[in-house]
């Protein structure tokens, strides 16, 4: 017989099994007795000669045999609904929030978990994901706004305009593009470029957050108000949060705010003070002790 257990619960529909087990036949190889049913000795004819035999016991817990389709349950306190009885194998699995799954993945799992992502409404005008790229044991972790056209298209953060920018701004402190970790507080296009909105933010964080924990970066560099405010968690003006050091999360890894350079390609005096901002961060890193952050370095 097919379990059609699941099927009747998912219907609604109370299962009756018996509160002891079935008494079966006891000669029945496929139900022999349970430990402790006491059952009457059974005769055995061999060679022409009748002698008493004990049924046969088996020395552990089979779960109770389903009763056919047609069968209707006897009204005496011998029989109970599943659901009052102690059936832990008919228990639904535990639900884990979207939260607790993403936080366990490993690099392959959260790539493949945030592309079929839909979480929010813009996996409807996505073109693809885009993840993020660069050295997964990078010590620096790049944190933009969201992709734009050229990102949404080529699946990849920063490849457009404001990348083309922020390369030279990383090389400026020693750093290639390869060597360092890119993602956005976003992994969608927001259409027309608009700014991600709150709830947006808050789905798309998870995946953010696993990237960070599996990276371990020993310095974020924040570039623009969204990703600054985002990580932040503050209204404060990105002019208020760049120039200092801040900390992130609990491992409190030190924390950068810089100008978006699609910002600083619109004002390029301001470059300078992102220049500040750049040094301040490899200042602050090469004070930092050795090792990742929250992980004791090795004796
Ligand atoms: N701007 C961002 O903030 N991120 C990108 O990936 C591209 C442009």
């Amino acid at each position: 017989m097919t379990d059609k257990r699941p099927y009747l619960e998912a219907l609604g529909i109370p299962l009756w099994v018996p509160r002891r087990p079935l008494a079966v036949h006891p000669r029945s190889p496929d139900f022999p007795p349970l430990p402790g049913e006491a059952l009457a000795e059974i005769k055995v004819q061999e060679n022409g000669q009748q002698r008493l035999e004990s049924p046969p016991m088996i020395d552990r817990e089979e779960p109770a045999p389903l009763p056919d389709d047609d069968w209707t349950p006897p009204m005496d306190d011998g029989w109970g609904p599943v659901s009052a009885l102690d059936h832990a194998d008919l228990a639904p699995p535990p639900v884990i929030s979207r939260e607790a799954r993403i936080v366990r993945l490993g690099w392959e799992e959260l790539t493949a978990e945030a592309r079929q992502c839909q979480a929010c409404g813009l996996c409807a005008t996505r073109t693809q994901v885009v993840f993020g790229v660069g050295d997964r044991q990078a010590e620096w972790l790049v944190v933009g706004e969201a992709p734009g056209a050229d990102e949404d298209r080529q699946g990849e953060p920063f490849v457009g305009r404001a990348g083309k920018l922020l390369n030279p701004m990383l090389l400026a402190i020693g750093l290639r593009r390869e060597q360092v970790y890119i993602a956005n507080i976003l992994k969608c296009r927001p259409p027309e470029n608009r700014e991600p909105t709150p709830a947006e933010a808050a789905q798309c964080r998870p995946f953010l957050e696993r990237q960070m924990a599996l990276i371990r970066p020993r310095i974020i560099l924040a570039v623009g108000r969204i990703a600054a405010q985002n990580l932040l968690d503050t209204d404060t003006q990105i002019g208020k949060l760049r120039g200092q050091v801040h900390r992130f999360g609990p491992a409190r890894i030190p924390l950068v705010v810089t100008y978006h350079p699609a910002y600083l390609l619109r004002s390029p005096r301001e470059k300078r003070k992102s220049w500040d901002d750049l040094r301040l961060a490899r200042r602050t890193l090469a004070a930092e002790p050795p090792g990742r952050p929250g992980v004791p370095p090795p004796p």
